[in-house]
């Protein structure tokens, strides 16, 4: 059997706050705050939720100076570096910089004059800051429009990020992370190709406004997945129109299932059919809220009848299968108990954390 091996990329390594993105340091994942930036309490909750999530990177909306200022205070009570998403307003950039932001993510065709984007380098450069060069489909240059006739295509999505980084190049800066989002897979996919070809910066991959939980799951995982089986992308954020903490689930099971990272147990169920007979759907949900925050990488089997789940699912390190009454706990294929249908979750969760804890030891 021929395995399926990613030959990752090799692109320059940045450090955004302690985190390395690029080059061989892991594909980190981030998300973004939905809260108002200036409301530091509710902000603070939302990221202390995305740590426990395993959220590497966080980018907060600035739109104001209120937003910027409110920066330092958010930074005193999290753990993982913050990112300052910045649009239209270079002062909101520096202010941003001041506050202890560890990055700025910035679409110069939006920052104006030469000028401006030069003082947001400046500033980048005194606090020691990366900046992200954030192309969009929906806001490119008008003159690279003009060329391809008004369509967004993702030759014109290169071609604006070329530029972008060519004008950080004259400032001489080169701590750069890119990212190159449509809201469609395929144009995301072949802008993030041509943009690999053309450059060593590591590549921030996403798919943009991207949608509802499963419209949006479902394009990032093609999106996101299909480049990182090209061995494209150094930094994810999957894009969902929900709780970010949602957004951080699907990144990781991503990347668990093209198994780039590890990250928590494995979770496998079967679909049920017509042998079973035991509430499988919510015997699913309430092991996986249980095990969230949990870290060791397992594979668990949860399968809804007992004469085909535990051979169905012999490759899982422990699982559970129910039916008429009775509930089995099994290792690697093999029953190693049986109670009653009702604890069968109990079971399999009293069974993880002795696993967990013999591998803490
Ligand atoms: S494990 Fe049992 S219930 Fe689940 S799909 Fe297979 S045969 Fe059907």
């Amino acid at each position: 059997m021929t395995q399926f091996i990613i030959n990752r990329k090799k692109t320059k390594k940045i450090r955004i706050g302690h985190v390395a993105v690029g080059g061989d340091a892991p594909v980190s994942v981030q998300s973004m705050t939905n809260t108002y930036t200036q409301d530091i309490v509710q902000t603070v909750a939302q990221v202390k939720r995305l740590e426990e999530a395993g959220c590497e990177i966080v980018r907060v909306a600035v739109p104001d100076e209120e937003a910027a200022n409110a920066i330092s205070s958010i930074k005193k009570s999290i753990s993982i570096p913050l990112i300052a998403d910045i649009h239209f307003d270079y002062r909101l950039a520096i202010a941003s910089a001041r506050a202890g932001a560890d990055g700025l993510r910035i679409n110069p065709g939006n920052i104006g004059s030469k000028k401006k984007i030069k003082a947001v380098v400046d500033c980048a450069k005194d606090h020691n800051l990366p900046i992200r060069i954030g192309i969009n489909a929906g806001s490119l240059e008008k003159d690279i429009l003009k060329k391809s006739n008004g369509s967004v295509t993702a030759q014109a999505m290169v071609e604006s990020a070329r530029r972008n980084i060519d004008l950080l190049g004259t400032f001489d800066f080169d701590r750069i992370k890119l990212s190159i989002k449509a809201s469609d897979v395929p144009r995301t996919i072949e802008a993030y190709r041509l943009l690999s070809k053309k450059t060593d910066f590591p590549l921030h991959v996403g798919v943009t406004e991207a949608g509802t939980l499963f419209s949006g799951t479902v394009k990032s995982s093609l999106g996101i997945g299909m480049l990182l089986a090209e061995g494209i992308g150094d930094t994810i954020r999957v894009s969902l129109s929900r709780d970010p903490v949602d957004e951080i689930r699907v990144g990781y099971e991503i990347l668990k299932a093209l198994k780039i990272r590890e990250h928590g147990p494995e979770i496998i169920s079967c679909p049920t059919c017509g042998r079973c007979n035991i509430p499988l759907f919510d015997i699913v949900d309430k092991v996986e809220d249980a095990l969230l925050s949990s870290l060791l990488p397992i594979k668990i089997a949860i399968m809804g009848c007992v004469v085909n789940g535990p051979g169905e699912a012999k490759e899982a390190d422990l699982g559970i299968a129910g039916g008429d009454g009775k509930g089995i706990l099994f290792k690697k294929g093999k029953v190693i108990r049986s109670f009653p249908e009702e604890k069968l979750v109990e079971n399999l969760l009293s069974e993880f954390e002795k696993i967990q804890n013999e591998h803490s030891k």
